[in-house]
């Protein structure tokens, strides 16, 4: 049996000169996806209304796949995730859930209900506690069908009446924004500030930094953002050292997660922003035909023997953030292990 994917010595000597003596011996990934093939939805209203990339990196990631993971890129680190599903298909919710909680608990990983916004607040509640969750993952497809993808608002797959009951409950939840302004459209940032402020006991984690890959996704957002107090960010997916040094100024280092968005970030990319635009920089062929998909684009040759997974690209970015805004040995603690830990501890009893 070979390895799940190959480390070549690219990948090696980026390790061990960027990040080994960077990243703490032991933290936390907050933001995983786990599934079996076939929980994924394959609806194509559903597919129409994402992007298509990241189905070509994973067709699924069992939780001995994510562990191998781990071992293959951080082979001197201890690693803790936080799981949960990929969007799943409505009807095998159940299952991707189930599947979910039998890792969480063989493993003693903490995880997320991947919640539908049709669940009433009672059946959410219900299914957290039965599950042992610490709070639920929600995505933009799984709003009414009759909302045009462009005009999805956070509260059409985040609604209220479960927010009622995360907030009773002090629980987590990881919240990709919606809306091709991303993290500085009007909209997401007004709800973003309605949900730290009518529901002060949620631990809300902003997935991606609010999905601003590229300087133009910004706007003013970290200005009307310095003025919040309790919301997290993860940096996951995104390898934007600009967009993490603005974010570091506004919030500070007690209120910065790292995830990874794994199974994606095994794939071999280097992302670069044209035009406002993010475009991930794959060698030609190793991930099928990307021709129809705009945010991918082939390189060969010198240019593709360089490259090196987005994980390490991802990190990279934010240890070079991290040191032009002098964050300090202890703030890299916090940022990798410490906030995690802290809001886990705050839901979970069991976390240790
Ligand atoms: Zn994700």
């Amino acid at each position: 049996m070979g390895n799940l994917f190959e480390v070549k010595e690219v990948d090696k000597i980026f390790y061990d000169e960027k990040l080994k003596d960077f990243l703490p011996n032991k933290f936390i990934d907050i933001h995983t996806h786990v599934w079996l093939d076939g929980f994924r939805s394959q609806d194509e209203d559903v597919l129409s209304r994402a992007v298509t990339w990241p189905s070509r990196v994973a067709q699924d990631n069992s939780i001995e796949d994510l562990i191998e993971t781990y071992k293959l890129m951080f082979p001197d680190k201890e690693v803790t995730p936080m799981i949960f599903s990929t969007t799943p298909e409505r009807k095998r919710e159940r299952e991707a859930n189930d599947y979910i909680k039998e890792c969480a608990e063989k493993y003693n990983f903490p995880s997320l209900i991947f919640a539908l916004p049709e669940w009433t607040g009672q059946q959410l509640e219900q299914r957290v506690i039965e599950g042992g969750f610490y709070g639920c993952k929600v995505y933009l497809t799984l709003s009414p069908d009759y909302i045009p993808e462009k005009e999805i608002r956070i509260f059409d797959f985040l609604p209220h009446h479960q927010l009622e009951v995360i907030d009773k409950h002090g629980w987590i939840v990881v919240l990709h924004i919606p809306r091709d302004g991303r993290l500085k459209d009007p909209v997401n940032l007004a709800q973003m500030l309605e949900i730290e402020d009518r529901y002060p006991n949620v631990k809300l984690i902003i997935a991606h930094v609010g999905r601003a890959y590229c300087a133009e996704d910004v706007g003013n957002a970290f200005e009307v953002l310095s003025d919040t107090k309790n919301m997290m960010f993860d940096f996951c997916a995104n390898t934007n050292q600009w967009v993490f040094e603005q974010l570091i100024k506004a919030v500070g280092p007690k209120r910065i997660m790292f995830g990874s968005d794994l199974p994606i970030l095994r794939m071999r990319t280097k992302r670069i922003c044209e035009s406002g635009k993010y475009i991930n920089l794959v060698p030609k062929g190793l991930y099928g035909d990307v021709s129809d998909d705009s945010h991918m684009r082939e390189v060969e040759g010198e240019q593709a023997d360089k490259l090196t997974f987005f994980m390490y690209e991802e990190i990279d970015a934010f240890r070079r953030a991290a040191q032009t805004t002098g964050l300090s040995d202890a703030d890299i603690e916090d940022i990798f292990y410490n906030n995690a830990r802290g809001i886990l501890e705050k839901v979970g009893h069991s976390f240790k």
